[in-house]
């Protein structure tokens, strides 16, 4: 399928209390198309006046709408809706996310659908959100209640646009509460595109509000913005420090899904075929720019020599390019800047003594002469005090160490200060849970390369954050507690005896 940029054709306002709005100041920043370099759209840059407007309109939607009121059944129809118009315009946002993000079609593919799943997920959960009654000394009675958290910033990245914008704005949604949804300044397309299809869906007006610009700028105001009263944040460690130090001037609720250098362990009585293939997709999948992407591999001695090189002859079969083309696997690397921090990696790690068998490079050929592109590399003669090795390179670029025990391979997987993922390749299943039961992750996978499925808990230990997203109890991320005690006798109870 060969689509045109100019389909995108508009200039996009910011979304706020249920229409386009050019923006207080009416500035503007282009969007590219990272896989050709060139300028698809403008988009509005919002200011910090656009902010308070945006925090304003979700307070008044909160505090005075219905939204937050209606019984769960109503909250519910209307996010199936969401889903259902997402089916139906699945095409439409599938190409947004490949013009903006450089993804090949088969990952946006992908991506969209889990987007639409997590909207039935929570469509379906409304009606698990409850209160308990607890046991108390009898002339009492007690009741909790659960009621959105209030007034939630969600500040999110460019690697995953639509589906990171609905992981969390479906449970936000969900638990009654309202939003102020910041996408990445490089992929903010769907985002928009999601606020207008939950608008048709019947979201009320100031529910869910989207504004685009600088994250240092307005992502950071609204961490400390006093009429927010969570932030929900998806991105880099260092931003998320910087988030959770500014929102706590204010005590804001705040959830943290952060970077990682996830851990592959493949033992020497693995089935060698599949744990390759699930290893080179653990870190090829989207290009490497995922924050669950295995980027150290770590292979049982018995095995090391014939896993890498089968390893390296598989990952240079990889098809590269051609992102209307489903079978492709490897698009394009998401900006210049991005680029360039990958290609710095791959020189350190070269001057750090380390061998680089495959990549390093922008790919042979004409189509890949404009836009940013990596070849999918792999290195070794690492040891663990290298950058490559401590460090989120979120790029196309693996490092593979050899261990000789399952101890040393525990210890080594657990020499990182993320904790988001890892995945443990074995025949041996009392070994695989032995070992899970050790590492220092949240998300884990057993002879398996996914991580994500709607309804299963994801997120990190260590400082790959914490709270978990994608589960029926994220929900509780979304709500607060209320406890209700009364008595029951003729009079009130008088302690004192006054
Ligand atoms: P980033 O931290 O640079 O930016 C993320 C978002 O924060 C963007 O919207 C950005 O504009 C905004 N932002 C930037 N500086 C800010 C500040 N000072 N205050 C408030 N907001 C600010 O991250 P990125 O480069 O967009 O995304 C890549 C990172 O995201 C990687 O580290 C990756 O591992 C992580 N990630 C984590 C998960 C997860 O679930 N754990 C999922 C996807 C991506």
């Amino acid at each position: 399928m060969a689509v045109d940029s100019t389909q995108i054709g508009k200039k996009y306002s910011l979304w706020i209390n249920g229409e386009a709005v050019p923006g207080q100041h009416g500035e503007t920043f282009p969007i590219t198309n990272p896989a050709t370099g060139d300028v698809i759209t403008h988009v509005a840059k919002a200011t910090r006046e656009d902010v308070d407007q945006a925090v304003m309109v979700a307070r008044e939607a909160l505090e005075k709408g219905k939204w937050a009121t209606w019984p769960a059944s109503k909250r519910s129809q209307i996010l199936f809706k969401i889903a259902s118009i997402m089916r139906e315009r699945l095409s439409d946002l599938v190409q947004l996310e490949v013009l903006n993000t450089g993804k090949t079609v088969s990952a946006a593919k992908g991506q969209v659908y889990q987007a639409i799943e997590d909207f039935e997920l929570y469509a379906g959960a409304i009606t698990t959100i409850q209160g308990t009654t607890k046991s108390v000394p009898k002339g009492f009675f007690h009741y909790s209640v659960k009621e959105p958290v209030g007034v939630c910033a969600q500040i999110i990245p460019w690697n995953y646009p639509l589906m990171m914008a609905a992981w969390k704005v479906a449970p936000a949604l969900a638990a009654g509460c309202t939003i102020i949804l910041k996408p990445a300044s490089l992929t903010p397309l769907t985002a928009y595109a999601l606020a207008e299809i939950c608008h048709e869906a019947g979201v009320p007006k100031g529910v869910l509000n989207v504004i685009t610009g600088s994250g240092a700028d307005i992502g950071s105001y609204l961490a400390e913005h006093p009429g927010v009263d969570k932030v929900a944040f998806t991105g880099e460690t260092s931003t998320g420090k910087d988030i959770m130090a500014k929102a706590s001037q204010t005590l804001k609720r705040v959830t943290l899904e952060l970077g990682g250098k996830s851990p592959n362990i493949v033992f020497a009585d693995a089935d060698l075929e599949g744990a390759i293939n699930g290893s080179i997709y653990g870190i090829y999948y989207n290009t490497g720019q995922s924050c669950e992407a295995r980027s150290r591999l770590l292979v049982q001695e018995e095995i090391y020599d014939q896993f890498v090189e089968q390893f390296v002859e598989k990952t240079k079969q990889l098809r590269i390019g051609d992102l209307w083309n489903q079978a492709s696997h490897v698009g394009s690397i998401i900006s210049r800047e991005q680029w360039e921090v990958i290609d710095s990696y791959v020189k350190s790690a070269i001057v750090e003594g380390a061998t680089v068998l495959c990549g390093g490079r922008t790919p042979d050929g004409e189509s890949f002469a404009q836009g940013y592109w990596y070849e999918p590399t792999v290195i070794v003669d690492v040891t663990s005090n290298m950058k490559v090795v401590q460090e989120e390179i979120f790029g196309p670029v693996v490092v593979i160490q050899k261990f000789a025990t399952e101890q040393e391979a525990i210890q080594l997987a657990n020499d990182s200060y993320y904790g988001l993922a890892a995945a443990v390749w074995t025949t041996d299943h009392a070994k695989a849970h032995r070992v899970t039961s050790q590492l220092k992750a949240g998300v884990l996978m057993v002879n398996n390369p996914f991580s994500t499925f709607p309804g299963l808990p994801f997120g990190g230990y260590k400082q790959s954050g914490f709270g978990r997203e994608l589960a029926t109890e994220s929900l509780d991320l979304y709500l607060e507690t209320k406890s209700v005690l009364s008595y029951t006798g003729p009079k009130p109870l008088n302690p004192f005896q006054l």
